[in-house]
């Protein structure tokens, strides 16, 4: 009996182990049925090619095997919300990742950019305005890339290699183009859909109910992630999640 239980084991360790790309989960009852028949179709036409090894260097998720998992927010950043997440994760002393947008770092907001790096943060590279990469040929998907990332590199003085496709519209030729470039594509595991959820208490729902081993969470800078993230931080901690910085959850370098 023991030794069965050792060989089941076994064969769950070898079905999950680190490479695992996991599906992604999240989910909103306030989302209609047309719009979630939307997500998991976007989901499954995603995730397979990377599942099935046919997008190389697309990143999901971390290590199945370990209790660590990533906060990441994207469209940053802005006047207020971008200061309000750094205020609650410096209280908490966590380090998360920014994919910012190039355009909206202009002027007073180019401070909070700088104070994310300052603060520990990674700032990371989500497109210049924004677009759908899918709808681009290959020049401006480099473009899109490089001006955000320069401009990053202006404030920080750190150029990213890694960047998050807006809506995660991704295909061969997006995924071709960036990794000729040295660029790493990084999705995200589990989705708050704080976009759709307008109640805090039903993102913490959502984000708890879903949390799995080396998760990259997804998140915007937006009130209602603002009003929920001490009690993601607080629960999962409780629940024995430790975060980490995507860059240590994942292994690998942020910065050129
Ligand atoms: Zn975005």
């Amino acid at each position: 009996m023991a030794k069965l239980i050792l060989f089941l084991l076994f064969i769950c360790k070898l079905a999950l182990s680190a490479d695992t790309v996991y599906d992604i989960r999240g989910a909103s009852p306030l989302l209609d049925a047309n719009m979630t028949q939307f997500l998991d179709k976007w989901r499954f036409d995603t995730i397979t090619p990377v599942q099935s090894g046919v997008y190389p260097n697309v990143i999901v998720n971390g290590d199945p095997a370990r209790t660590n998992i990533a906060l990441t927010f994207d469209d940053a950043p802005d006047e207020n919300n971008t200061a309000h997440l750094l205020d609650i994760l410096k209280s908490r002393h966590i380090k998360a990742a920014f994919f910012m947008i190039g355009t909206t770092m202009e002027e007073s907001n180019a401070t909070v950019v700088k104070r994310a790096d300052e603060e520990g943060h990674l700032v990371l590279n989500h497109t210049f305005t924004h677009p759908h990469l899918s709808n681009l040929d290959e020049n401006n998907i480099t473009d899109q890339l490089d001006r955000a990332a320069t401009r990053i590199e202006e404030i920080t003085g750190h150029y990213p290699i890694l960047y998050r496709p807006p809506y995660g519209s991704i295909n061969p030729l997006v995924v071709q183009t960036v990794n000729v470039h040295g660029l790493t594509t990084v999705l995200w595991s589990l989705d708050s859909l704080d976009w759709t959820l307008k109640d805090p208490d039903a993102v913490v729902e959502n984000v708890t109910a879903h949390i799995r081993n080396g998760d990259i969470i997804l998140m915007h800078r937006n009130h209602v992630s603002v009003a929920a993230l001490p009690a993601v931080i607080d629960r999962l901690s409780k629940m024995g999640y430790t975060f980490l910085r995507l860059d240590e959850l994942l292994g690998i370098k942020a910065y050129r």
